[in-house]
């Protein structure tokens, strides 16, 4: 949680925005507006955990990644991993915020059992990183900027293990101390749909640092959505908090099933008590974990075996040195060098593999055409296969082969579509394969002549319609295309066609 229970204040930019009608949420007797502010932890990419040695790897047998500092063994001193602080700051940088150039660790005190210590290290008064922001494309082309309040870095819990014997619990501390940045956003967002492309992007963002994998599967990024709903122009109404949802398609399930709950009490005459929920994807509803709890419900204070966390500008200039090309940058490249839509550069650049991928294909041809090889025809492929562009079998060569046969007028689109299939499956290179099978359109016009001649003497009663009705131009082709076996050339096809049918 981020502030724990301090109403988040009111977001510089959309608080008072005029709203949208398209956003409301119909209820029995009113209209509501949906307000939405996320926390989310993303695990640092880090070999080590925040505060000791021991290594941050993903499975091994419960408590194989424990040191004495994970398990709270008495006299154990944390010490601070320097590779954690420089990706927080280097997130700090990607989301355009206010880099602290001095921050606290303070102790947040709880009883938990998944909790040796008794108190989380993390950071209150003095986050790592303050005010940023991020900018969030939508389907419709519209975008959004939610504003960022603060990201600080504190320690991950272990975990409970409920379900490996009728009569006891156990503790699994592989977790204890790997490094958290969580990340708190505005109360900007207004929708569903607004909640899950702000998700979807910063942890684009964040893969692009290379600071968290982003991997919900395995918990690498958990949101705590805070969910209240007001008319339109009322004040905020209290929220409830849905803690840890793990899909970006249950955050959206999550919201528009609180904020119903919400409008259904509201309008029965009744009031939101503040509590931290649970949503239940199986049961499509969230319900009551706890009470919220209060700031000072944590009785937090300084850590006093750590110093305060201080560094210089000249530290954080040298990591933005080393930043990558972030997606908004590299989005704007791509409409500019390649001649992309919005929308197209937008698809391209949600990966950073695609990206580079697509621009290995771009580079010196058509970026248009490559644009819809890479979009239609590989990313289709390689959904339908539930694989990822890392796995694809058409190398950038490959496919830049085969869209350089298109731009030559080797091969016909329809015949590409053969040959990527063949590269696909059996591999090789692309223009080997059109000479040895014999796949280069036909633009031999006697060869395309004697095919349309064959078909016009067969069919005289479509030969006799088509003088009145045009469209029918497109069955001759059609069964031209066929008699050529899909090689001739369509722009040979059309015109020897209409000037023996006699269309203009
Ligand atoms: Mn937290």
């Amino acid at each position: 949680m981020g502030l724990n229970g301090d109403r988040p204040t009111p977001a510089r930019t959309t608080m008072n925005a005029p709203v949208d009608p398209k956003k409301l949420i119909k209820g029995g007797l009113y209209d509501w507006e949906v307000i939405v502010g996320m926390e989310i932890h993303a695990q640092v990419s880090s070999r080590a955990k925040l505060f000791s040695g021991a290594s941050t790897e993903f499975g091994g047998e419960p408590n194989d990644h424990v040191s004495l500092v994970d398990a709270a063994m008495p006299g154990m001193l944390p010490v601070i991993n320097a590779e954690c602080v420089a990706q927080a700051v280097r997130t700090g940088l990607g989301l355009k915020a206010k880099i602290n150039l001095r921050s606290v660790f303070d102790r947040k005190n709880y009883f938990y059992p998944d909790l040796p210590q008794g108190y989380q290290i993390s950071q209150y008064k003095d986050p790592i990183v303050g005010e940023g922001e991020v900018l969030v494309d939508m389907a419709d082309g519209s975008s959004i900027t939610v504003g960022i309040e603060r990201l600080h870095l504190e320690q991950d819990a272990g975990k409970s293990l409920h379900d490996q014997d009728p009569l006891r619990s156990f503790v699994d501390l592989n977790r204890s101390g790997v490094a958290l940045m969580e990340i708190v956003s505005r109360p900007d967002l207004r929708s569903s749909e607004e909640a899950r492309a702000y998700v979807t992007k910063l942890r684009t963002i964040l893969r692009y640092l290379g600071t968290c994998d982003g991997d919900m599967e395995k918990g690498s990024l958990r949101a705590d959505v805070n969910v209240s709903v007001r008319r339109p122009g009322e004040p905020l109404g209290t929220r409830c908090e849905i803690k840890n949802v793990n899909s970006i398609r249950f955050i959206g399930q999550a919201i528009e099933t609180e904020a119903r709950r919400q409008i259904a009490i509201l309008e029965d005459g009744g009031t939101i008590d503040q509590e931290t929920r649970l949503f239940d994807p199986g049961k499509g509803e969230t319900r009551s974990m706890r009470s919220k709890e209060e700031a000072h419900d944590y009785r937090y204070f300084p850590d006093p075996d750590l110093l305060p966390l201080e560094f210089d500008q000249a530290y954080v200039d040298a990591l933005a040195e080393g930043l990558p090309e972030l997606p908004d940058a590299k989005k704007a490249r791509f409409v500019k060098a390649f001649g992309l839509s919005p929308y197209d550069a937008g698809v391209l650049v949600a990966e950073r593999a695609s990206a580079d991928y697509y621009e290995a294909v771009a580079k010196g041809r058509d970026g248009k055409a490559a644009a819809n090889w890479v979009i239609n025809e590989l990313f289709g492929r390689l959904n339908k296969e539930g694989l990822a562009i890392e796995a694809t079998p058409v190398s950038a060569e490959q496919l830049g082969a085969i869209v350089d046969l298109i731009g030559e007028g080797v091969i016909s689109g329809k015949i590409a579509k053969d040959l990527f299939e063949i590269v696909w499956t059996e591999g090789g290179d692309p223009r080997a394969i059109v000479e040895s099978r014999g796949m280069k359109q036909v633009t031999d016009t006697g060869a395309i002549e004697a095919a349309i001649d064959r078909i016009i003497a067969d069919n005289p009663d479509k030969v006799a319609q088509a003088k009145e009705k045009p469209t029918l131009l497109g069955w001759f082709v059609g069964q031209t295309m066929k008699a050529t076996g899909g090689k001739a050339n369509p722009a040979a096809v059309n015109a020897l066609l209409k000037a023996k049918l006699g269309i203009a």
